[in-house]
């Protein structure tokens, strides 16, 4: 029973009005038992003697008292039914008690349950909708009625459910993005084992580069893709370090002069007289930079021009990437940091791009307190990638 109650706690809190209604009301009923009498009683007494002195001064001259008893017969009979109007009384008395009793138990039972059952149904409907959410079905939501801490619960249970939700939702389209991703490569290999089998395809160099280019394609795919699941969950260490922001710049520019000057497409630098000392995490800063620049790299064709800007904005540094590329159209421009988005599928693949790349970039920025975005003129008109960095 004990065991019972602990584990119930619609009973207990049922019980625990009830107790508390009852045992009101027999506290109530059993002082007015034994007090009712005697305050009857009282008051006959402060009739009697009111009636004895009205009547008093009424009968002055006639040379009688009618409120006194005028013999111990007189006495005694009045005594006497002065007894028997305090037994009927009580009689009287106690019979409406009992009626009051059972009408103020059945109130009191009816008040508790309902009381009880107030606090107790919003707390079974979030046990079982937690229950069903525990299921998968991450759909479920409980209807808030009242805004004290129960409904407080349920609101709050409702942001977890949709959070959850949203969860349950980016894994489901991870894996279905990884899975299409995968595909391509893989199925581009199998295609052509198929063709150098049946004999479609020759065996020569050109073939097996073919292969071979799919399977780096597969390759950088997986490094990628564990480069950003890393990103994500922050399970690397950013060692920010305070480093002249020039030194990065140097390193750059060294890596990327050749490659454009090989696409023939200008490359320039545009930087304030003094550049200052930035707290950053140079291995990342440049792994930013490289992002941005292959991208500018690849989209902007030949003859074109990318300039590298860096201007000081109070506690600030504006870095921009403007190229004379392609370009973005208006609304393609907030997809692009959007892992796996790509404007153009198929001259990304062909470039070896997974959609990763502007995806991780946006996560190494914030992690170093910065925000990147994109602004373009549209299709053709070139794009201007930008990030802050605090200073
Ligand atoms: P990818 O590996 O495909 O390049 P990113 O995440 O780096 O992936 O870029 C996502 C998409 O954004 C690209 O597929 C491309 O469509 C677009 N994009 C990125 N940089 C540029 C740029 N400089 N000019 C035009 N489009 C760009």
């Amino acid at each position: 029973m004990i065991r019972y109650l602990r584990t119930h706690l619609g009973v207990k809190l049922f019980l625990s009005y009830f107790v508390v209604l009852f045992l009101g009301f027999l506290v109530l009923v059993v002082t007015m038992n034994y007090t009712s009498v005697a305050a009857f009683d009282r008051q006959i007494g402060t009739m009697a003697e009111f009636s004895g002195n009205g009547a008093g001064a009424g009968a002055q001259g006639t040379g009688r008292q009618e409120g006194k008893p005028q013999s111990d017969a007189e006495l005694e009979t009045r005594h006497e039914f002065r007894g028997r109007l305090l037994e009927e009384f009580q009689k009287a008395f106690r019979s409406s008690l009992g009626i009051s009793v059972v009408a103020a138990g059945i109130a009191a039972l009816l008040v508790s349950f309902l009381l009880s059952r107030g606090i107790t149904t919003p707390i079974f409907a979030m046990t079982e909708a937690s229950q069903r959410l525990a299921e998968g079905k991450y759909d479920e939501r409980v209807a808030i009625h009242t805004e004290n801490e129960l409904g407080q619960l349920a609101q709050s249970f409702n942001i977890m459910a949709d959070k959850l939700e949203r969860v349950e939702e980016m894994r489901r389209q991870l894996i279905g993005d990884v899975a299409h991703e995968l595909r391509t490569p893989l199925t581009a290999i199998k295609g052509t084992m198929e063709a150098l089998e049946d004999g479609v395809l020759p065996a020569s160099a050109d073939t097996y580069r073919d292969v071979q280019r799919e399977a780096e394609r597969l390759s950088r795919l997986v490094d990628d893709l564990q480069e950003l699941s890393r990103v994500e969950a922050k399970a690397y260490k950013l060692s920010l370090v305070p480093v002249p922001f020039g030194t990065p710049l140097q390193t750059v520019e060294k890596r990327f002069m050749p490659l454009f000057a090989a696409k023939n497409v200008r490359f320039e630098l545009v930087l304030p007289d003094e550049l200052p000392t930035v707290s950053v995490d140079e291995g990342r800063l440049i792994q930013i930079f490289t992002n941005l620049l292959n991208n500018a790299l690849y989209y902007t064709p030949e003859k074109g021009k990318v300039v590298l800007r860096v201007e000081r904005k109070v506690d600030q540094l504006l870095v921009s990437i403007e190229d004379t590329g392609i370009g973005i159209p208006p609304d393609e421009l907030k997809h692009v940091f959007t892992r796996f988005y790509r404007i153009d599928k198929s001259r990304s693949r062909h470039a070896g791009g997974s959609g990763i790349g502007l995806t991780i970039t946006k996560h190494l920025v914030e992690a170093h307190g910065g925000t990147i975005w994109v602004e373009s003129e549209g299709k053709d008109r070139g794009s201007s990638f930008k990030f802050t960095l605090p200073v």
